[in-house]
């Protein structure tokens, strides 16, 4: 397996630099992806997927470019992305050899994540939809947050799995019931639209060889910041130093009650792409906030 000729001859018109080397990158989810050196000595991650749809990597593209204007984590630099054949490349970060052993990066990680969340908006959502995991994320702006996690959080998830067959008749009247609580579970007023990476699981951050930590593969929007949070504790990877750290500069207050709220939307979109237990696990979080 190596990266297409199309893909390889696209990126060379638009780095304008030719690919001497290639290995393949495996552990990514959806896409193929490949570590490029090119003839300049520069190394470039490039990841494509020929079924991408058009907007997918550009999509991509601009909420790692988001994330890079807060400066408040490190990204990789977007490098070139394409629409057709599609592909995005970035800037490589070479791992740090000790993995994610070192206590001081995951401090670093927490720190940044909440001056991450500290970059505020007026409104929910971003000026464009973008996609979680493979599925489409829509994020019309509203500048209530109870309306923006009901209809284009867990409403549209379940639409997607009234299409995929996940819905029977009791899990999606338990989801509208829910629905109807939300105002309750949630307080409009003590929110505000903070800036996320939106689809925080462990794999989705690496720590560089200089001690760095790295978003990578963002689902960017502006929304309760602590959905990002919910996110980093249902798959694990991110150790206590994380949360404390991220504690000592956005304190919480009652997100213990909210955590397997939150962590509905990642399992919808689990339920949606693989199935499975993810439905177990999705009705028991339905039931312990509606009974
Ligand atoms: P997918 O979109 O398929 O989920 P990812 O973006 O998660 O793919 O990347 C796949 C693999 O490549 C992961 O193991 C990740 O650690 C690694 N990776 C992603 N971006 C970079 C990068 N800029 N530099 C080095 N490795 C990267």
């Amino acid at each position: 397996m190596t990266i297409p000729a199309e893909v390889r001859q696209a990126l060379e018109a638009a780095l304008g630099v030719t690919v001497v080397d290639s290995r393949m990158v495996y552990g990514g989810d959806i896409n193929q992806a490949a570590r490029l050196t090119l003839r300049d000595g520069e190394t470039v991650f490039v990841k494509w997927n020929p079924a991408a749809r058009p907007d997918f990597f550009r999509s991509e593209a601009h909420g790692l470019r988001e994330l890079a204007r807060a400066g408040a984590v490190r990204v990789p630099v977007v490098l070139a992305e394409s629409d057709s054949p599609p592909f995005l490349a970035m800037e490589w970060i070479e791992p740090s050899a000790r993995g994610r052993s070192d206590p001081a990066s995951a401090e670093r990680l927490g720190r940044q994540l909440a001056l991450l969340h500290n970059c505020t908006a007026d409104m929910y959502g971003l000026e464009q939809d973008n996609y979680i995991g493979s599925l489409p994320q829509p994020n019309s702006q509203t500048r209530s947050w109870v309306e923006f996690f009901r209809d284009q959080r867990i409403g549209a998830q379940m639409a997607i799995a009234r299409r995929e067959g996940q819905l029977p008749p009791a899990r999606e009247a338990a989801l509208v019931r829910l629905q109807e609580w939300l105002p309750v579970l949630l307080d409009d007023a003590a929110i505000r639209p903070s800036l996320l990476h939106g689809d925080l699981w462990g794999g989705n951050y690496i720590i560089a060889a200089s001690g760095d930590p790295v978003l990578i593969d963002p689902a960017v929007y502006y929304g309760h910041r602590e959905i990002d949070l919910a996110m980093t504790e249902l798959f694990g990877g991110f150790p206590p130093a994380f949360h404390n750290a991220y504690q000592e500069i956005c304190p919480l207050d009652g997100y213990e009650q909210r955590r397997e709220l939150y962590q509905l939307y990642p399992l919808l979109v689990h339920m949606n792409l693989f199935g499975g237990s993810y439905a177990t696990h999705v009705d028991s979080v339905i039931r312990r906030y509606v009974g």
